[in-house]
């Protein structure tokens, strides 16, 4: 935002959504909460804490007195593996599924708590042969495969913290990751299944370590699973079949300090050159652990949990592996695309395996809006109870698309807003208390501090806009930037003095709600006024030809910037030449006069980076006729060049 003027409040929603009284009578966590917390914000964490198996019992709770560097439960030791598996084992829970596995082709897998602490075990002893040794780091390079979760598993029960890069970024990206972190041995995989055919993965390492700054790399532990012909390097490379099968399967988990570094995360670089966020592990579990039972309502002995994150994001980090697991549940892992072999896959794997709580992203959600309401409708949802979405704001009509067609207009939709940096849900409705307004993650967690404040860092009143802040430090908040604690200080912490800036513009609504705007550095300036970008673009996702829109703000002579919109239609819907008029008398009608698009460009797909997010910026650089930038984030680089073929020359 670029001016005084806060940010314009223009969206009018008034459908709300009571909790299902059955689902509130039973759960988990109750309205009692924010009064606890309210009260007492250090004991109600320390009482979270001690959901977790420690080792030593910590007694302190938070030391603040360096900031920005906090430190959670200092003197408390705990084993991550230990809580996420051993002791479910100990509790006589052995024979519980912990993963039911998809793959992509159809084959699957089910493995047990008790399997998973064997093959935990077994991969930890493989990396302990490897000579990886508490503090050494590991890159993880792996399809959705459960070699995944448990080489996650394995580095954190031996104190070796992991970066996981995701499967389908190039080498280059993974070269620097691999620098950055210093990182002694990569763990990936031959290939994994995308789109119907074997993708290959281990190519891409080879070429990394042929990077300056990787030197250090002194294995690569491969995991067979497409079994396509792969190149090797004896001295370096190693079968996980042939390392792994031949370990002991019992391994004593040893505890760490709390502030032990659990995994170094690359945010998805929406806005720019990603930066390593550096989470440790005891304040990280109780905030992931804590919010999996509360968000998700988890009853571990009934439910089916999925998340349909990839483990390279901080969902799946948080909410496929260390949230779950600490619970106890019963989670489904699916390898591949929404729409391999058809575009039902996912219902189907729902029906399958009886799935209650659905958790994925707005981004999915609108493409099944564009694919059609009837395929869901050919498949038995009725086991499913909750929904979730993360990643970015949900435009009020994709969640009214995802209750009704996906929750049978039953089910309550927990809209939750957090970052790599917070760790874990910061800001979302609770399932069995609140009542639901579709667009807005509404209030902060019991124990979490937030607000929207404007350019003075003052507190803007109900019904206004501004920036989103969080006042008060978080269990599971990043300790800094891997390497680059300036860095954590002037992104984070610099903004507003003794606040963390989040990036994110926000409004309260007049019952002092919060609803995400989308990022600051989207915001645009029009004719004086701030308009988020989510806003145009839930007002021209809810008329009902279009299922996605990404609106960006163009210079213009007259007004500063003009709206200029991308949008996409619904599978029935078809362009005719009424309307794009049609479109813009819409948002106009919905917003008001200021926020109607000046441009309005149908197109087949939007540029979105590997997580899923609109890639706003390089919109920006198409309608301003500019070169694009740095396009290595995205998905699919063609998409960009459609876009453009499809532009007269911008006015
Ligand atoms: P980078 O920081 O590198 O640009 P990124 O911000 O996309 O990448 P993430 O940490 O994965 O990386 O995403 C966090 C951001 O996603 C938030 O700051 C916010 O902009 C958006 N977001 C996540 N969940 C929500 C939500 N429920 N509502 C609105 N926005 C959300
Ligand atoms: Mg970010």
């Amino acid at each position: 935002m670029s001016t005084n003027e806060s940010l314009a409040n223009l969206l009018k929603e008034d459908r709300r959504f009571a909790p299902p009284s059955e689902l509130a009578a039973a759960a988990n966590v109750t309205a009692n909460a924010y009064e606890q917390a309210g009260t007492d914000r250090l004991g109600f964490w320390a009482a979270q804490a001690r959901r977790l198996t420690w080792e030593t019992e910590p007694i302190e709770t938070l030391d603040w007195s360096n900031p920005p560097f906090a430190k959670w439960f200092a003197d408390g030791r705990l084993n991550m593996a230990y809580n996420c598996v051993d002791r479910h084992v100990e509790a006589g829970n052995g024979d519980r599924v912990a993963i039911h596995f998809e793959g992509e082709p159809g084959d699957t897998r089910t493995i047990t708590y008790a399997e998973l602490q064997r093959e935990v075990c077994k991969a930890a002893n493989a990396l302990i042969e490897l000579g990886v040794r508490t503090g050494d780091r590991v890159a993880i390079y792996l399809p959705m495969i459960p070699e995944a979760v448990i080489s996650m598993l394995a580095c954190a029960r031996i104190g070796a913290p992991h970066s996981v890069v995701f499967g389908g970024f190039s080498a280059d990206a993974l070269a620097t990751r691999i620098e950055d972190a210093d990182a002694r041995v990569v763990i990936t995989a031959d290939g994994g299944f995308r789109r119907g055919k074997p993708s290959a993965l281990k190519p891409a390492v080879d070429e990394s370590l042929t990077r300056p700054g990787t030197e250090k790399v002194r294995n690569v532990l491969v995991v067979r699973r497409t079994g396509q012909e792969t190149a090797w390097n004896d001295e370096r490379d190693v079968w996980w079949h042939e390392l792994v099968e031949r370990q002991s399967a019992s391994h004593v988990p040893e505890a760490f300090d709390a502030e032990h570094p659990l995994y170094i995360l690359y945010t998805s670089g929406t806005t720019g050159k990603p930066k390593g966020i550096l989470h440790t592990t005891g304040g990280y579990l109780t905030q992931v652990s804590y919010t999996h039972h509360a968000v998700f309502d988890l009853k571990p002995e009934t439910d089916v949990y999925w998340c349909t994150a990839d483990v390279g994001w901080v969902t799946g980090h948080s909410y496929i592996v260390y949230g779950p697991l600490s619970n106890g549940a019963t989670e489904v892992l699916y390898e591949g695309t929404p729409d391999t072999p058809h575009q039902g896959r996912w219902w189907e794997i729902v029906q399958k395996y009886r799935v209650t709580i659905l958790y994925t992203a707005p981004t999915a959600i609108r493409t099944c809006m564009k694919w059609g309401d009837d395929i869901p409708a050919k498949f038995d949802l009725s086991s499913l109870r909750i929904l979730g979405s993360v990643g970015e704001p949900i435009n009020p009509e994709a969640w009214i698309w995802y209750r009704k067609n996906i929750g049978a207009d039953t089910t309550p939709v927990v809209d939750t807003w957090w970052q790599t940096e917070t760790g874990a849900i910061m800001i979302t409705p609770l399932p069995g208390v609140t009542e639901t307004k579709p667009g807005s993650a509404q209030t902060p967690l019991p124990g979490i501090c937030a607000t929207v404040v404007d350019d003075e860092a003052n507190e803007v009143p109900n019904g206004s806009g501004g920036y989103l802040v969080l006042t008060e430090p978080w269990p599971s908040m990043l300790r800094t930037i891997w390497g680059d604690d300036q860095r954590y200080h002037d992104t984070y912490w610099s903004r507003f003095e003794g606040r963390y800036f989040a990036g994110d513009g926000a409004k309260k609504d007049e019952d002092g709600d919060i609803w995400l705007l989308g990022r600051v550095d989207d915001v645009m300036l029009v004719s004086g006024h701030n308009i988020s970008t989510t806003e145009v673009e839930s007002a021209l996702v809810s008329h009902p030809k279009v299922a996605e829109a990404a609106v960006v703000g163009a210079t213009d002579a007259t007004t500063g910037q003009a709206i200029c919109a991308f949008v996409i239609l619904r599978g029935s819907a078809s362009e005719d030449e009424h309307l794009v008029e049609e479109l813009r008398a819409h948002v106009a009608k919905e917003l008001g006069p200021i926020a109607k698009p000046k441009r309005i460009l149908p197109v087949a797909e939007l540029p979105k980076t590997r997580s899923g997010k609109i890639m706003r910026r390089l919109l920006r650089d198409v309608a301003e006729n500019r070169a694009l930038g740095d396009v290595t984030t995205l998905t699919d680089s063609s998409v960009m060049e459609l876009i453009q073929s499809k532009l007269p020359t911008a006015a």
